[in-house]
């Protein structure tokens, strides 16, 4: 059945007009990128780029991709296409793996931005009455403010509690009657995990019922053991910094990932050869910023793999619809000849009964190739028994039916994985 859409007219526009839409936007961003940044302007000349080349959507194809080391070199606001005195707000990446990317924005930019948020958690089906928690870390990083300025335009109550401090989330949790949980979904579980330790149950103490999930790739089974402990609906939100943060996507009530396309405008690329690819196919999620003006992003490669499809949702959406994604090329690993994402693994691992949540994927150097092994912590009960070859031996068995390949496993004793309050780290190397 058809729902009540937060932006009715463009979330449910036919194809056509939308690529209209997108058309003249790009017409638009191109003519304003080449006349107010030098940076781009040097890069058009260089291709034989004019603001005049885009004639048809397709035409995006000739600009050159932009990288993150393109970030890198014009850091901090090099490729800021507006006046530094029209910013009024900036966020960075963590920047783990060298200088952070930095994503200005102006007073539009702000607006946009909560205006995709709310249309996302109105999507998930957050309504004023509600009220969320919103377990994102504050700082820099762009995934709490988000959160909170989307929530806000719907009008809901936004707890400001940041990440961490674990047994004061469960206590304002149950005394505030919190209705929606904002954070990793590793972080949903480890709250859980202390609030059971505490003698509560995560389904029937709490008036929690929606999760608001996302900074961190999680596997469909791992969705399903976090609602089930819960006792909600759990929703995924994808976005990056270098775009506008969370926002880009908006997952609707029948799980579909919905592309804002009216602003941000998808293409799918063969990450080898940099080749567009058709709907349907899987390939690297690459977004150029339709509407931004302090930051536009110009056919930025994300590196994340997943497909786009052009069909109507049930949920009257028109908006094009983007698989979860299968992973990073980044995390992609090559073991003996096959391919493997740690998200398959993930996959694999929630399908043996008497597993926890918590594993590592460890990748030991062996001269210039890896070799993966996997360390997965049982449920205290399961720990309890003994036994734990034989529960290594049905870990192993799940992953070798999903990869047809052998990857050695073994049992840890509960809790000795580091917990993580925001992203986990599910791959280590030794
Ligand atoms: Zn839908």
């Amino acid at each position: 059945m058809a729902e009540k859409l937060w932006d009715f007219k463009n979330e449910s526009m036919p194809l056509s007009k939308l690529k209209e839409l997108q058309l003249k936007r790009l017409k638009e961003l191109i003519h304003r990128v080449y006349t107010k940044n030098k940076y781009y302007k040097k890069k058009f000349d260089e291709t034989k780029i004019k603001p005049d080349t885009i004639r048809i959507l397709k035409d995006i194809e000739k600009i050159p991709f932009l990288t993150k080391q393109d970030l890198r070199a014009y850091y901090p606001f090099g490729l800021v296409c507006t006046e530094l005195d029209e910013i009024i707000e900036v966020h960075a990446s963590s920047g783990t793996t060298g200088k952070p990317v930095v994503g200005p924005y102006t007073r539009n930019d702000v607006e946009l931005w909560a205006e995709v948020m709310a249309r996302s958690l109105w999507a998930n089906g957050l309504r004023s009455n509600d009220i969320l928690q919103n377990a994102y870390g504050y700082g820099l990083f762009t995934g709490a403010h988000g959160f909170e300025k989307g929530a806000q335009k719907i009008g809901a109550m936004v707890i400001t509690i940041s990440s961490g401090n674990t047994e004061r989330q469960i206590d304002i949790m149950k005394d505030f009657g919190v209705t929606t949980l904002a954070c990793t979904p590793s972080y949903s579980l480890h709250i859980a995990e202390v609030a059971e330790e505490k003698g509560l149950s995560p389904s029937d103490d709490f008036l929690l019922r929606l999760g608001t999930f996302g900074a961190e790739s999680w596997s469909e089974e791992m969705r399903k053991k976090i609602e089930e402990r819960w006792g909600i609906v759990a929703h995924e939100h994808y976005g990056l910094t270098e775009l506008i943060g969370p926002g880009v996507v908006s997952e609707c009530r029948y799980k579909k990932l919905h592309i804002n396309a009216d602003h941000f405008y998808p293409e799918l690329i063969d990450p080898d050869t940099g080749e567009t690819l058709e709907p349907g196919e899987e390939g690297e999620l690459v977004f150029t910023t339709l509407t931004k003006e302090a930051f536009p992003a110009i056919r930025f490669r994300t590196k994340d793999l997943a497909s786009i499809t052009e069909e109507i949702c049930e949920c009257g959406r028109t908006l094009p619809i983007q698989s979860r994604i299968k992973g990073r090329s980044d995390d992609m690993m090559k073991v003996k000849g096959v391919i493997v994402f740690p998200s398959q693994i993930e996959a694999a691992l929630m399908q043996v009964p008497g597993i926890s949540d918590n594993y590592q994927i460890v990748k030991t150097k062996q001269g210039d190739t890896y070799s993966l092994s996997v360390e997965a912590e049982p449920s205290e009960d399961r720990f309890r028994e003994g036994h734990l070859d034989d529960f290594e031996k049905k870990v192993e068995q799940e992953i070798y039916r999903i990869l047809n390949l052998h990857i050695l496993v073994h049992a840890i004793p509960p809790k000795s994985i580091p917990r993580s309050t925001g992203k986990a780290k599910r791959i280590i190397e030794r």
